[in-house]
């Protein structure tokens, strides 16, 4: 390749520093200063400082101090050193550099380069040919700084594609970002390479700050894009001290492997179980008999609190047992909440029995009050002595007959009976023979009629039988034979039923009908009692038709 002039190519690596350095300002002012924003300012201070020191001396045409070559090993050695944690950030976001470590291992690097430069600059300067030479000016020769940087770099690039196939394998980051920084390392390896390979490759000038600088830039862009700088991942204890359930990890001999912040509430004192004492020392006794019961789920009390424990062997990959693991949850107010809502349910039974038995009291009473009530309606329309409907019941009898009368076409018929000469039998025998001969004759009429028929005591001694469907003829008929059963009536004087003395009695019978006689209860009742007063007149013990 044809010379290249130098001015030109230190101006390109000025132009670079002033856009590393102002990267490096927009990094500070809008980042947080987080672990993850440390290599990425390092990265950028670094380049800025060895693209300056690369470019001054040509652009201010001046000697170069002793001091410039250290100095530039040791700008060198910070970019490879920060390229780790960025390739390492962007392939596993999980990782973060703990700041501390990384500031000792860039130090130490660049310290380490920089010392190399110094005592190797004058010990090696006989025996090797230098090169670069200059500054920004290759010639024919290997630098010890250089060829570490080479090396050093060609590393880093090594570790950024393990990186980006861990990130790609398992998921774990953005691969994509890290393919750009891949590319940009690689073009800063190459850069460095030539320098220490070929001389002429680049036309005599050292392009590796310029490499070096796009490397840098598209790094801190990757990390700074992804938006991990910000950012910082949890640790996991961290997550497990906010875990509301204890959680206690052992290994097979007991100790204490894992105790998150909850499993205080788990050991005798209160405290929390320190890593590597054994459980049992710490644990009462319910909850280090579940350690050790084999994949168990159990409910103890510990301190006054019922917890549920949930034990699981813990493996290896060889599948042999490797520890247990413990979770805690405290359901002391689950369980609280459960007896008490048990007792309410209990309660709310007794009370829903007391009101059931309440309930079945009123309605027995209920029952036997309509009972009464009805046994008193009924009683309001029934006679005493003859257990016969009274006269209440008269008027409905007659005109429920006449209605289904009406509606029907057909006939009704109404017979008043009354006993002959009933005051005698009252005179001779008493009252009481009186009464025997009422409920007899009640008891004939009702026994010798049809079911549809009514007999109602009408008053004293005279009775009325409402016979539904029944012509004027077949009522006379019906009366004839009512007349001439009561006339075989026996009624015994004496209250004992086989005692000789007997009397007889004889009725007269006044028939009315429907239609014939009358339309209503009363026409019918007016027309059938003139019949009877007729029958009387007749002499009695006889049947007369109105
Ligand atoms: P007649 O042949 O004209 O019907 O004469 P009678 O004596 O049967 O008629 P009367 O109306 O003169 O007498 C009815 C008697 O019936 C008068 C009364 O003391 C009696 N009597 C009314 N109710 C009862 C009762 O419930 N028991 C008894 N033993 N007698 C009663
Ligand atoms: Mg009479
Ligand atoms: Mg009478």
């Amino acid at each position: 390749m044809p010379a290249v002039p130098v001015v030109p190519v230190a101006v390109a690596t000025a132009v670079a520093a002033a856009v590393c350095l102002a990267g490096l300002v927009v990094v500070l002012v809008r980042l947080p200063p987080t672990p993850r924003r440390a290599p990425v300012t390092t990265l950028l201070g670094s380049v800025a400082a060895w693209d300056l020191l690369q470019a001054a001396p040509v652009l201010l045409d001046a000697s170069e101090p002793a001091w410039l070559g250290p100095a530039r090993a040791a700008a060198m050695t910070g970019l490879a050193v920060a390229l780790w944690p960025v390739g390492r950030t962007l392939g596993d976001v999980t990782w973060a550099v703990r700041r501390g470590r990384f500031c000792a291992l860039w130090l130490t690097a660049s310290g380490a380069a920089a010392l190399v430069a110094v005592v190797g600059g004058d010990a090696w300067s006989g025996a090797l040919r230098t090169a670069p030479g200059p500054s920004l000016t290759v010639t024919d020769g290997v630098s010890w700084d250089r060829l570490g940087l080479t090396v050093v770099l060609g590393a880093a690039w090594f570790a950024l594609a393990q990186a980006r196939r861990y990130a790609v394998r398992r998921r774990h980051g953005p691969g994509r970002p890290l393919g750009s920084v891949l590319a940009g390392a690689a073009l800063a390896f190459v850069t460095a390479a030539a320098t220490v390979a070929e001389p002429d490759a680049l036309g005599g000038t050292d392009g590796a700050p310029l490499g070096a600088s796009v490397a840098a830039l598209l790094a801190a862009d990757a990390l700074v894009r992804s938006g991990l700088v910000a950012v910082l991942p949890p640790r996991p204890a961290d997550a497990l001290d906010l875990l509301p359930p204890a959680f206690l990890v052992t290994d097979p001999a007991g100790r204490v492997l894992i105790a998150n912040a909850a499993t205080a509430a788990l050991t005798h004192d209160g405290a929390r179980p320190v890593v590597g004492e054994h459980a049992a020392d710490r644990l009462p006794a319910p909850v280090v008999a579940a350690l050790e019961d084999d994949d168990s789920r159990r409910l103890v009390t510990v301190r006054d609190r019922y917890l549920l424990l949930h034990r699981t062997t813990l493996r290896d990959r060889l599948g042999d047992a490797a520890g247990a693991v413990l979770v805690a949850h405290d359901v002391d107010d689950l369980v609280g909440r459960l007896n008490a809502a048990e007792r309410a349910r209990l309660d709310a039974e007794a009370e829903r029995g007391r009101l059931e038995a309440q309930n079945v009291a009123l309605l027995l009473e209920l029952s036997s009050t309509e009972a009464a009530r009805e046994r008193l309606a009924e009683d309001s329309v029934r006679d005493p002595l003859t257990g016969v409907h009274n006269r209440r019941r008269l008027g409905a009898a007659i005109d429920g007959a006449l209605a289904d009368a009406r509606r029907d076409g057909r006939h009704l018929a109404v017979l008043v009976v009354d006993v002959d000469h009933f005051k005698r039998v009252n005179d001779e025998h008493g009252h009481a023979v009186g009464d025997r001969v009422l409920q007899a004759l009640a008891a004939h009429l009702v026994a010798s009629g049809r079911a549809v028929d009514s007999v109602i005591r009408f008053g004293g001694e005279e009775f009325v039988v409402v016979c539904p469907g029944t012509a004027l003829l077949e009522a006379v008929q019906r009366a004839e034979e009512v007349r001439c059963g009561v006339a075989g009536l026996r009624v015994p004087l004496r209250q004992a039923t086989d005692h000789p003395e007997h009397l007889g009695i004889t009725v007269s019978v006044g028939v009315a009908a429907y239609p014939e006689h009358g339309g209503t209860a009363a026409e019918l009742l007016v027309a059938a009692d003139q019949a009877l007063y007729a029958a009387k007149e007749a002499g009695r013990d006889c049947v007369v038709s109105a």
